[in-house]
């Protein structure tokens, strides 16, 4: 997509140590080092960097009379009866034979259970041997008892010592071990001298928090003394960790910092709107806008008018009225004999908004332009938009095509940003550029994002919200039913239609399969059809051409059809006021965000909206409490905001695989507290401290950093 940043040239052997490749590490070859990228370990620092997941403590001998249950300890004693059972619980399939040890330290005594082992280890462990043993004891029928312990025979006079720190634990992968990581962290930590580990946090933001130096950090969270609390470093809370984690989120701010700079260095074309435009465009209008969508759109009118380009996330929730806030700020780019492109996640979605747009400017200067325009459309279509003809051009990812060349673009507006993700929205911002000048940005986004999250994954742009619906709107009413209830629903289902109101069925299936959704879903519709023979009932999904899936929608609008089957692709787009009940099946299976999304496709209207969420029993406690979520509230951002706590940024950003925002020991829903701070921090160092930036990053966000060049 671009040029490679600096920080990702190859180190070589002239490079302090830190830098070089772990291939320098005794222990380390190409074969070992391969492996090591899997933990993203390229250089030897990255191995400093690599904390351990949690710790085991075998700095101390634990009387066995004092071992609580769970307690993971070393303890040691004298076997004072062995034997091998036979029957009983079979474990791992195997035939159910155990070795039994009895071992006493004069506290107490404790059962050690073996369920694999060989002759040997059966011969080692007979009584009146001593052993030492590491592992996690279990009171099981009143008795303490250890399955399969690490454990080491002592003999008469050997020194019992024990470890002087804590055992770190590392998180690992296939062919990497633990000793292994152990051992290279330790050759590393050897190494370091007072000059070798560069502090970029300067002396007063360590003072202020009270953090402890890198070096001194580094040292205690790899090998934690014996009087460190344990409970402090589990929860992540001890100063070591507390320095690194802000360390780390400080990096991903500096980071999106500086591609905020580099946008800013960039040239826009100012876009004026003149406000006798804006007042007949606002006139034209079948409702007011609120106050939201007004502050909204001001914001962005200021932000077009500069010759700097516009990066503007506008979050607002499903029906709060973003797409005539779009509109708003397309007006500015066409009064100004300029293009604008707005992108859809869904050719549905396109073409409603195709639809809107025709509706509120010359539809002759609309273009929509989709996957399935092909040949001489197509080509026509290109032509125009190349030729400049045309201003507003709407479409799907179609539009990052290389056939399609703008003549002047200068707005780009990505509607439900979720689910582009970020590489097509710098991709686009390239496909723009001309004359120097690249494209202003609104991205707009259904999915409310935590603000801990906008902070921390949107840092690059400009934020705006719209925080209220249209008046009059009410609340849809949810309500959770088992499957068991079918019939009451679908008795809910008639009535509604009986007295003119239209409904949604929503089809979902945990396959992937989309063949199978699509199956599901006209056996659903066929299944309705039987039960509610009076009704008229459509089907879409996504297996359906385009063509007769806007039929079927468009019959819907209409009123032609009362109940609408559907699989997910009703998610996005479909805007029809008089649907007023909306039933999802399965609805366990899908995640928080996307049912509040097809909740959001009823209550459009006046009327009393209601959505009936049916899920196929047994429903686990966590399932539960998901579902709950959704009844107790209408509001994306506390959806949101719940949906962060149960299943983490990864997922609610849809990123998991991109991996921005992997985060290696700080956690944004833990450490929220600490985002405004480091954000502060952040342009701190900016200012007084530029030279610190790039190490940081490079630090913690090395090869992660895709941002460095755009
Ligand atoms: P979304 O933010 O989900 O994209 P839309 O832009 O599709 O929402 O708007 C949802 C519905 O609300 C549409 O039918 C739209 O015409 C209507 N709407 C938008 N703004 C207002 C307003 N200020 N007053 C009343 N209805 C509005
Ligand atoms: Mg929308």
């Amino acid at each position: 997509m671009s040029s490679t940043p600096s920080t990702q040239e190859p180190r070589t052997s002239t490079d302090p140590f830190e830098f070089q490749s772990v291939e320098v590490l005794k222990g380390v070859g190409p074969g070992v080092a391969a492996r090591l990228e899997k933990l993203g370990i390229y250089h030897v620092q990255d191995l400093l960097f690599h904390l351990p997941l949690r710790y085991e403590d075998r700095t101390r001998v634990v009387a066995i009379g004092s071992l609580q249950h769970g307690q993971h300890a070393v303890i040691e004693g004298v076997i004072d009866h062995s034997e091998v059972r036979y029957g009983g619980k079979r474990r791992g399939g195997r035939g159910g034979r155990s070795l039994l040890c009895h071992v006493a330290d004069g506290t107490g005594s404790l059962l050690l259970r073996f369920f694999y082992f060989n002759a040997t280890q059966q011969a080692n462990l007979t009584r009146g041997v001593r052993v030492r043993c590491y592992g996690e004891a279990r009171f099981n029928n009143h008795r303490i008892e250890m399955v399969h312990p690490e454990y080491r025979r002592l003999f008469e006079q050997q020194a019992a010592e024990v470890e002087d720190t804590m055992t770190p634990v590392y998180p690992k992968t296939e062919g990497v071990h633990q000793a292994l990581l152990r051992s290279l962290i330790d050759q590393v930590l050897g190494r370091l001298d007072g000059e070798s580990l560069e502090e970029h946090v300067p002396d007063e933001l360590l003072n202020k928090y009270s953090f402890p130096q890198l070096q001194q950090a580094l040292q205690l969270l790899h090998h934690p003394s014996p009087q460190t609390s344990l409970e402090l470093l589990e929860q992540c809370r001890h100063p070591a960790q507390q320095r690194m984690i802000f360390e780390e989120l400080l990096a991903h701010q500096l980071s999106f910092m500086r591609l905020r700079q580099r946008i800013q260095q960039e040239k826009a074309v100012p876009l004026m709107l003149e406000a006798a435009k804006f007042d007949a465009f606002r006139r034209q209008l079948a409702f007011e806008l609120t106050p939201a969508q007004q502050t909204v759109i001001d914001e962005i009118h200021l932000d077009l008018a500069k010759d700097t380009p516009m990066m503007r996330l506008l979050q607002g929730d499903v029906g709060s009225g973003k797409t005539v806030v779009a509109a708003s700020a397309v007006l500015a780019a066409v009064t100004s004999a300029r293009q604008a492109a707005i992108m859809a996640p869904t050719e549905i979605l396109a073409e409603q908004l195709y639809t809107n747009f025709c509706n509120w400017f010359s539809a002759t200067d609309c273009v929509l332009l989709t996957g399935k325009d092909k040949g001489r459309l197509r080509r026509s279509k290109l032509e125009a938009i190349r030729a400049g003809a045309i201003h507003v051009i709407i479409g799907t990812h179609s539009l990052f095509q290389e056939d399609v060349d703008f003549s002047d673009l200068a707005l780009i507006v990505v509607d439900e940003q979720h689910r582009f993700g970020v590489h097509q929205r710098l991709a686009l911002k390239d496909k723009g550029r001309f004359k120097g000048c690249i494209p202003h940005q609104l991205i707009m986004t259904a999915t409310p994002i935590p603000r801990s999250l906008a902070m921390t994954a949107y840092a690059d742009l400009d934020y705006s919200v719209i925080d209220a619906l249209p008046s009059g709107r009410k609340p849809v009413a949810t309500v959770v039913v088992s499957e068991q209830r079918r019939q009451e629903v679908l008795d809910r289902v008639a009535r509604a239609c009986a007295s003119g109101e239209q409904a949604y069925w929503v089809c979902t299936l945990v396959e992937e399969s989309e063949a199978l959704q699509c199956q599901a879903a006209e056996e659903t519709a066929a299944m309705l059809q039987q039960a509610l023979p009076e009704l008229g009932i459509g089907l879409v999904h996504g297996r359906m051409k385009q063509e007769q899936k806007n039929a079927v929608v468009d019959h819907f609008k209409q009123g032609d059809i009362n109940l609408l089957v559907a699989t997910t692709v009703i998610e996005v787009g479909v805007d029809v006021p008089n649907a007023s009940l909306m039933v999802i099946e399965n609805a366990e299976r899908l995640g928080l965000a996307q049912l509040h999304q097809l909740r959001g496709r009823v209550g459009r209207g006046q009327k009393q909206s209601a959505c009936v969420l049916i899920y196929s029993p047994p429903l686990s406690e966590r399932g539960k409490q998901r579902l709950a979520v959704l009844r107790e509230t209408n509001s994306g951002f506390v959806i949101a905001q719940k949906d962060l706590q149960m299943r983490g940024p990864g997922e609610v950003l849809g990123t998991r695989q991109t991996g921005l925002m992997q985060l290696r020991i700080a956690d944004i829903v833990r450490d929220e507290s600490w985002l405004p701070e480091v954000n502060a921090a952040a342009r701190y160092i900016m200012q007084h401290y530029p030279e610190a930036v790039k190490p940081l990053i490079h630090r913690w966000l090395g090869r992660a950093e895709r941002y460095g060049s755009v």
